[in-house]
């Protein structure tokens, strides 16, 4: 991939976990933790591209370009770091518009970040269980204080954002739908469901000589679920319907999913 398509991949996980976050932060630390690696990397790889790396090639943690911005950025208020959009002398700007001076640089709450980031990381590595809430307003404010970034300002892109948002929010309520037909059978329904060898019965080739995929399914978690057509990123996540639950992932839900594969191979193997 190119640099250019590389930075809109960031740019887009970016906008459809703020929209996704915005719904609901409960159990959602991975989705914040990619959404945040994301929005830093894009930043960083926009304004300091030496910085990006690490020694060893790969691009670096959330921690680490977090620390990239505070070497280069302007201090701020309460521990802020401000980017400026055009020069450090252009901090504020007056527009016809207003009456009040306006920020002209990207703010980097890194207090708030930093402190998101630990919750993040101490959700996914189990270190003890995080007591009440993990995530709250205030992180995601500071998320979503990213935003004014040239970098990430597609944002409010409507056009493109309103093709993902529905894609986004259609893939949920099938989730929803197939989860609470889940929760309809009984327990020996689903020992009788579980102990069919799906892969057997479905997988394969096609008569047309396409590849026939049964993989697990993410509402039912049996492997189950058939597709016969993949995903336009990593070509893997498939789309089809679950044999066991009834789940059906399309194109698009299947299409994101690929999305943050594909940002989380780059994330591993970048040179
Ligand atoms: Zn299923």
């Amino acid at each position: 991939m190119t640099d250019q398509s590389i930075q809109d991949v960031r740019a887009r996980q970016y906008a459809v976990s703020m929209w996704r976050l915005s719904e609901s932060l409960e159990g959602a630390e991975a989705l914040f933790d990619q959404a945040l690696s994301n929005a830093l990397a894009a930043i960083v790889a926009h304004d300091y591209p030496d910085d990006l790396y690490r020694s060893d090639g790969k691009v670096k943690s959330a921690a680490g370009l977090l620390r990239v911005l505070e070497e280069h950025g302007i201090p701020g208020t309460d521990g802020t770091i401000m980017l400026p959009h055009e020069g450090p002398d252009q901090l504020w700007v007056t527009t016809p518009l207003d009456d009040e001076p306006v920020p002209n640089f990207t703010e980097v709450r890194v207090g708030a970040l930093r402190e998101a980031i630990d919750k993040t990381q101490a959700v996914r590595h189990a270190r003890g269980k995080p007591s009440g809430p993990t995530l709250t307003e205030e992180h995601l404010a500071a998320l979503a204080a990213l935003d004014s970034h040239e970098a990430l300002y597609v944002f409010s892109d409507e056009e493109r954002d309103r093709d993902e948002l529905r894609a986004s929010r259609e893939g949920a309520e099938e989730y929803a739908r197939a989860r609470a037909y889940v929760e309809l059978l009984d327990a020996d329904e689903w020992a009788r469901r579980r102990a069919i060898d799906y892969n057997e019965i479905y997988g394969g080739w096609s008569p047309d000589g396409d590849r026939v995929e049964v993989q697990p399914c993410p509402a039912c978690g049996v492997t189950a679920l058939v597709a016969h057509v993949f995903d336009m990123y990593v070509d893997d996540v498939g789309v089809g319907t679950c044999m066991a639950c009834s789940y059906r992932r399309t194109q698009d839900a299947a299409d994101l999913e690929g999305l943050s594969e594909l940002l989380w191979r780059q994330s591993e193997s970048d040179p």
